[in-house]
């Protein structure tokens, strides 16, 4: 790696000073770190690319007596493994920011909820929790840190959805407002934060918030850690500055016949080689053409892929974890689905694609939550460009 483009190591780099860097934090005033987060650009790296200091103002703001910090660990996006990573790597770094977030907001308790399929890392982590809790006490800090296993579902990374299975019920998106900085997990306000946020925080205290704005581009600063698979000679994770154009991007983790790059998984959108050049990578804004609507999957598809195949295999991935709740979803991801499959063995005509386009319209604007609003995005964005391997 990498001919054109700069590998970084914030994340991962591990000096063994998070007590220092604790120590330091926790010494300065809530004010001051809320305008070092606010300074320094940092959105939530889950996706939705909400500022993570004014999440952590508004939940400070809320004078609840019981308030909690949940870190979002439950990383089901097809594509994306950089979260288990980052709490394999560093997760010093996630329990600083759950630790300095939680006496900024006022709260006690805090929760990594841990995708059900990285169980293994349970003993890890618990290890870490436990020198974790003893900084805490040497800090006379009191705040805790458990660990809760999701069950399997990918729809329980919505924010809403994690805090009704954590309160033993069907993991189900709740109507938004209220907000979970003022009504979360159990009806408290609530700070949720992705793995990765939590990691950067880290960084912005340590270095300063000058030397993460530096980094990127006008409305996305500092970097992004990305989960590169498919057709690249050297899949894996790699923390890369935001800003580059895909073409950048290909240029160095292709395989020479990249025809498209799915860029932020099942959720996102798939941009064919004619707009590599356009296209940079970075959250929807002035300066960007192409959001990340989730954790940073970036796959290649060379030209030996059926882009077709592509979309089944996402459909058939939104149709299996709709949590079935709003019909615009529930239905229309099993239409889609249905509606491929029938064009592709010429039992409709390809004019049936525009029917299914304005179905997807009517899902981003009906669907109750991201999953079902999301799958217009890879949707439109195949059949648009690969219009001729959809047709029969
Ligand atoms: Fe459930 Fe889909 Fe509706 Fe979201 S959009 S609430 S996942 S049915």
């Amino acid at each position: 790696m990498t001919k054109n483009l700069k590998r970084l190591d914030l994340i991962f780099k591990n000096e063994g000073d998070s007590e220092v860097i604790l120590g330091k934090t926790l010494a300065r005033s809530n004010e001051e770190l809320i305008s070092d987060l606010i300074a320094s650009g940092l959105k939530g790296r889950g996706g939705a690319g909400f500022p993570t200091g004014l999440k952590w103002r508004l939940a400070a703001d809320d004078k609840a007596d019981e308030k909690f910090i949940i870190c979002n660990a439950d990383e089901g996006e097809p594509g994306t493994f950089k979260d288990r990573e980052i709490l394999t790597s560093v997760p010093h770094k996630v329990l600083t920011g759950m630790a300095v977030c939680a006496r900024i907001i006022n709260c006690r308790q805090g929760f990594i909820y841990l995708r059900q399929e990285y169980t293994y890392l349970i003993p890890h982590l618990n290890n870490a929790i436990e020198e974790f809790h003893q900084l805490m006490k040497k800090f006379k800090v009191d705040f805790e840190v458990k660990i809760f296993m999701g069950s399997g579902a990918y729809i329980c990374g919505e924010e809403t959805a994690l805090f009704e299975s954590m309160e033993g019920k069907r993991g189900e998106p709740r109507n938004k407002p209220p907000y979970p900085t003022n009504f979360g997990y159990k009806g408290k306000p609530t700070v949720i934060n992705n793995v990765e946020t939590l990691a950067h925080t880290y960084s912005i205290f340590k270095y300063g918030p000058e030397k993460f704005r530096d980094l990127g581009v006008k409305d996305s600063r500092g970097s992004k850690v990305f989960s590169v698979s498919g057709d690249t000679p050297i899949p894996g994770i790699y923390e890369l500055e935001f800003g580059m154009t895909l073409q950048k991007f290909v240029d160095d983790f292709g395989d020479g016949d990249a025809k498209a790059v799915q860029v932020g998984g099942a959720a996102g959108f798939c941009v064919p080689r004619k707009k590599f050049e356009k296209t940079i990578i970075g959250y929807q804004g002035k300066l960007t053409g192409v959001s990340l609507p989730t954790g940073g999957s970036m796959m290649i598809f060379n030209s030996s892929r059926s882009m077709y195949n592509v979309l089944h295999n996402y459909l058939d991935f939104f149709v299996e974890e709709s949590c079935g709740q709003c019909t615009p979803c529930r239905v229309g991801t099993q239409q889609l689905l249905m509606g491929i499959q029938a064009v592709k063995r010429g039992e409709r005509p390809s004019t049936y694609l525009d029917k299914l386009l304005e179905l997807t319209e009517v899902m981003r604007v009906t669907a109750k939550c991201g999953l079902g609003q999301s799958v217009a995005n890879s949707f439109s964005s195949i059949v648009e460009n690969f219009k001729e391997e959809m047709i029969y």
